[in-house]
């Protein structure tokens, strides 16, 4: 039997179900499911991602071929169940046509609404619901969406309005109306003449009057849609694989445009800002799907409760809110407490927080739509550990609800509370998504990006966002809108990047020609600075001051969660006492990487380093190198002291030695005057000593075997500060690693240095402390040869970014020339520097650790590249089978968190050789 293509649902009956969104996508397999739970969903058809993979393979021809017969039977089952027919001029068939990947990518794809009008079936429609202004309304909503998504009629400019809106504003001002809702039945006729006028000047051909003609024309543009600029963008910034393809969903339109007691909505079942756990959303009376999206409106809330929160929050008064803007709960109680049962109902049965689409026609529920509700870091937090305390969830599920990278947010800074209050607010608008930020005006998508990219701060300020600015959202430290609720295009993108957000400031006036935002008297121009505070709604004058926030009770859970769970342990890679201390609060278990070059580059040490490297004998060298002793001893000193008894482990010096040479005249002239030389003699050293190719050349141990003396000094350093920290009743756990091996003699060289200088200390002091000498991995040898390198290392720690350096012979310096090509082109899946290529680098982590257990059973592994703090990474290394992870202090909770759920997912495949 052919593969099924189609899968059909309605009444209460589904071909597929929730669990099949790989194949659905999200949308098509939440309606499949709605409707096996038994809640009112309007029938249709979904056309599978598989089919979308086969479009971009086979072309649309073939595609046709393969799924005509399900499509035509998909709309005879539409038309049996709702008793209509496909162009109809009595009872018109009504479909939409809507887009849905395995994940939601809100607003990233196309859906058209309203399919099979004409200028027939739009009288059909007239005939059977005699209301000739709904009719030729969707009638008119449809041409401009078709021509829009379909016929590609979008405007020239970015501050030039659409086409289609121009006509609007054009016959509103002949009639000398504000609203579009005052458009007479005349008018919306006019329009549509109007509108097909402008599609066939544009594109040279009609408007498409054949409904079938239609219906094929949308599900190509949604499969086309699939690969439209902002999808591919919200694609590379989600890390969304390009050939998941995305699924088609066609269904029965219905109408939330039919009168005052229709309307539509968006509704969660749980605050998607804070977690807290009270049902909430926004509603229009008479209006279609995307007007409380768009922001065009402003949407009243749903429950009384929010209704008169909303109200206080925008200074109006009871009585104003009962007449103009009532609830959902009080307006049409009956339609309320239907839809309060629904979302009960969809929570339970998905045991996580939804996000509801619905349609209210003449009195009766529809629910479009029900996905996982994108929710902010903080939300995310509350809501696993909420479900768990309901008894919904086990332990393990509520942390597989955690996305390790958004904790991020919960790391963010807010405002100072001093700062805060002197400053001045200069408008109040929506709290739609939490946090604080600082920044310039920009009222464009392309220059908050272009900004950005010069290093400065902004703030993206619109009337309302669509899916175009997505990414200067993405570039922007928060985003303002003039328009919009909160379930507005700007509220939901923004919680899903975890970026702060106001919306529905309707106190500012934006001029985007003049570029300027007016504002209770006062003007604010492009490049001003202003504070927005996503918690509070309030938009504050210039800048204000940041501090770092308080972590909550629920985070401090999550983590203590993560460690029952994990088993890779996490360090820090930190070379300061304050980031030290920072991890450590964070909750790491040591440091993975002390870098010990950062101190060579203080201002006063660096001439009793250049003293050193220009030396021209040993004699010289440990002169120098002496003067940098005490200060090296009181570094490790400040940082065991911050550490405690955990390990901390200790590189020694790294970087090519060029790296410290003195390259300015004035700086040769002042190691001249301090060493007794000439001016001459230095610029020949310097001469002498720079290298053509420095990343690959006289680094990590090269340095430490030419040079022992340099390996002596940084071991006596560690096991001083030791020793010096043990009468203090400190147990400092220093491990000494050597960098950039290759062979297994460099490694014996160095161990031995090493290891006699220990004795050495430890016979002048009369006393002893336990460390370890062991290597980075990073060179490919290194791993080829691990077995041996093994012999003379009690742990290897995989400095994945040389490793990932040297695999692919890509300069990390000079890979931003072409990285950001290869990446558009999918020459590369991800920057190899980010997420750790478990194909190619991974064989060697994998094999180095493997051999070097071979000799050293119980050998201690870890990685301290960037990728220690990458949760794709982590879960590679869990099941690699290292002992530990290390990442900077502000990846610590994601690393642990990471390494939990790896435990989860891999828990059998551990290999623990
Ligand atoms: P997105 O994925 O961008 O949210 P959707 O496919 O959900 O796009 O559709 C956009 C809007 O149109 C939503 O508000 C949805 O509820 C509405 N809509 C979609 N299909 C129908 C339908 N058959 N009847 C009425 N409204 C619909
Ligand atoms: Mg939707
Ligand atoms: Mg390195």
């Amino acid at each position: 039997m052919d593969k099924k293509r189609v899968y059909y649902f309605g009444n209460k009956q589904a071909d597929g179900n929730g669990k099949m969104k790989n194949l659905l996508g999200g949308k098509g397999a939440g309606l499949a499911e709605m409707n096996l739970v038994g809640i009112p969903v309007p029938p249709g058809f979904t056309i599978t991602t598989d089919v979308c993979t086969e479009y971009y393979t086979m072309g649309k021809d073939k595609v046709v071929e393969l799924i005509k017969k399900d499509v035509v039977e998909g709309i005879h089952r539409i038309e049996n169940v709702m008793n209509t027919k496909f162009g109809s001029d009595e009872n018109p068939c009504l479909v939409s046509v809507r887009s849905g990947a395995r994940v939601s990518m809100p607003g990233m794809m196309d859906t058209v609404l309203n399919l099979g009008l004409n200028d027939v079936a739009v009288l059909g429609l007239v005939k059977k619901t005699g209301n000739e202004r709904f009719a030729w309304d969707s009638y008119r909503r449809f041409i401009q969406m078709y021509a829009d998504v379909v016929l590609g009629m979008k405007p020239d400019n970015k501050d030039d309005i659409h086409p289609f809106e121009e006509i609007i504003d054009e016959i509103k001002k002949e009639k000398n109306i504000d609203e579009d809702i005052n458009l007479s039945v005349d008018d919306l006729k006019e329009l549509v003449v109007r509108f097909k006028k402008v599609v066939k000047d544009k594109l040279n051909k009609e408007f498409p009057q054949d409904p079938w003609d239609q219906l094929w024309g949308a599900v190509m543009a949604v499969f086309d849609s699939w690969n439209n600029e902002r999808a591919v963008y919200y694609r590379r910034m989600n890390k969304i694989p390009d050939e998941w393809g995305t699924a088609v969903s066609v269904m029965a339109m219905v109408f939330g445009n039919m009168g005052d007691t229709s309307g539509t909505g968006v509704a969660f079942t749980r605050n998607a800002a804070t977690g807290e756990n009270v049902f909430n959303g926004e509603y229009l009376i008479n209006a279609q799907g995307e007007d409380v999206v768009a922001g065009i409106r402003t949407p009243q809330q749903i429950t009384k409760a929010g209704s008169i929160e909303w109200a206080k929050l925008h200074n109006i008064s009871e009585e104003e809110r009962q007449k103009k803007y009532p609830s959902l709960e009080e307006y049409m109680p009956e339609v309320y407490k239907d839809l309060f049962d629904v979302q009960e109902k969809l929570e339970n049965h998905f045991r996580d927080m939804q996000d509801l689409e619905f349609t209210i026609q003449e009195g009766k529920l529809w629910l479009l739509q029900t996905r996982t509700g994108k929710r902010t870091g903080a939300a995310m937090v509350k809501i696993a550990m909420d479900i768990l305390d309901e008894g919904k969830i086990d332990e393990k599920e509520a942390l597989m609800r955690i996305e390790p990278n958004k904790l991020d947010e919960l790391l963010h800074p807010v405002f100072d509370k001093e700062a805060i209050k002197s400053a001045q607010t200069l408008v109040k608008g929506l709290p739609a998504s939490p946090g604080a930020a600082t920044g310039q005006v920009v009222f464009f998508a392309d220059e908050a990006v272009e900004w950005a990219q010069q290093g400065k701060s902004v703030i993206l300020v619109r009337i309302e966002t669509s899916p175009e600015d997505l990414a200067g959202m993405d570039s922007a430290k928060g985003i303002l809108t003039a328009r919009g609720g909160m379930t507005s295009h700007a509220a939901v993108v923004a919680r899903g990047m975890g970026k702060c957000c106001i919306t529905g400031a309707g106190g500012m006036n934006i001029n985007y020609k003049t570029r300027q935002i007016e504002v209770d008297g006062k003007t604010i121009k492009e490049g001003d600075w202003i504070s927005i505070n996503g918690s509070t709604g309030e938009v504050y004058e210039g800048k204000i001051k940041t501090i770092n926030p308080e972590l909550s009770g629920y985070f401090g859970r999550i983590m203590e969660l993560s460690d029952k769970f994990a088993k890779l342990d996490v360090r820090t890679n930190a070379d300061t006492p304050k980031d030290a201390q920072v991890a450590r609060d964070f909750g790491a278990k040591g440091i993975g990487l002390c870098r010990t070059e950062h101190m060579f580059f203080d201002d006063e040490r660096i001439i009793a380093v250049r003293e050193m490297i220009l030396s021209d004998d040993e004699a010289g060298r440990r002169a120098a190198l002496d003067k940098l002793l005490p200060m090296q001893r009181g570094d490790f000193e400040g940082i065991f002291e911050a550490m405690h008894d955990l390990p901390v482990t200790v590189r020694l010096l790294d970087p090519p030695l060029h790296e410290f040479l003195p390259h300015e005249d004035e700086n040769q002239k002042e190691m001249a005057d301090e060493m007794g030389i000439s001016l001459e003699k230095v610029k020949e050293k310097v001469e002498a000593l720079s290298e053509l190719n420095p990343m690959l050349g006289h680094r990590g141990c090269r340095l430490g075997n030419t040079y022992p003396e340099i390996t002596e000094m940084q071991t006596r350093a560690i096991i001083e500060a030791a020793l010096n920290l043990k009468k203090k009743g400190i147990n400092a756990k220093p491990e000494i690693m050597v960098p950039l091996t290759g062979t297994k003699e460099e490694m014996k060289l160095q161990e031995k240095i090493v290891r006699d200088t220990a004795q050495k200390v430890f016979e002048e002091y009369g006393d002893t402390i336990d460390y370890l000498v062991g290597t980075m991995i990073e060179i490919p040898r290194a791993a080829l040869t691990a077995d041996e390198i093994a012999k003379h290392a009690e742990f290897f720690s995989f400095g994945t970014n040389d490793l990932t350096q040297m695999t692919f012979g890509y300069s990390r310096d000079d890979a931003g020339k072409f990285l950001p090509v290869y990446l558009d082109k999918g020459i590369l899946k991800n920057d190899p520097f980010e997420v750790l290529d478990q194909t190619g680098v991974g064989q060697l982590v994998e094999m180095g650790t493997r051999k070097g257990r071979q000799t050293k059973p119980n050998l201690k592994v870890g990685i301290c590249g960037e990728h220690g703090g990458e949760p794709s990474s982590i879960e590679f290394c869990h099941k690699v089978g290292m002992n530990y992870v290390s990442c900077s202090p502000f990846r610590v909770p994601i690393a642990r968190v990471s390494a939990a759920i790896a435990n989860i997912k891999y828990a059998q495949e551990t290999v623990n050789v």
